[in-house]
């Protein structure tokens, strides 16, 4: 599939729940909600694709392949990639680890049986997340893992680190 690259965030006008809204941001918040969205696009897909479509087509490719900005606490060297949610404390930074076997046995030793989710957008729409206060903490340690914490760091933001992500991964892949 040949993914269009977008000029500027994808705003709605219209919908009931975002009016305003960017596509960008609400992908870190209520990733499910902007999914539905893509679907439902995808089972009405025709040869001439719509700007919606096409940007959200950017927007999922590019959330595969996206990379936090932190570095993994324990080896200090490879990017968090998971995080752990430890009983009913909030999410926590401690609890944040890359992907390599070494690092996610120190994080499991103590808390064997506390879930591991995957530090990326997708993770908000497992049902894990359904509960929404749960969601929200969920939201807020992603956007640290993604320096989305400024007041500045907004749609353009958001959308700068997608085309990084899949520029990278278009480089790398060849
Ligand atoms: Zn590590």
């Amino acid at each position: 599939m040949e993914i269009s690259v977008p000029d500027a965030p994808y705003f709605f006008k219209t919908s009931a729940k975002y009016p305003g809204r960017a596509v960008e941001s609400i992908l870190f918040s209520d990733y499910g909600f902007i999914r539905a969205i893509y679907e439902k696009q995808l089972a009405h897909s025709s040869l001439n694709p719509n700007a919606l479509q096409k940007h959200l087509d950017f927007v999922f490719a590019a959330e595969e392949v996206l990379t936090p900005k932190i570095i993994c606490p324990f080896c200090r060297e490879e990017p968090a990639r998971k995080f752990m949610h430890v009983n009913s404390l909030f999410f926590d930074q401690r609890f944040i680890v890359c992907q390599s076997f070494d690092c996610l046995e120190k994080i499991r030793h103590d808390h064997e049986r506390d879930p591991i989710f995957s530090l990326r957008p997708k993770t908000l729409a497992s049902t894990y997340f359904r509960n929404s206060s749960l969601r929200v903490e969920a939201s807020r340690l992603l956007k640290m893992a993604y320096g989305i914490i400024t007041p500045h760091s907004g749609a353009d933001y958001i959308l700068a680190l997608l085309k990084e992500a899949l520029e990278y991964s278009q480089k790398t892949c060849i």
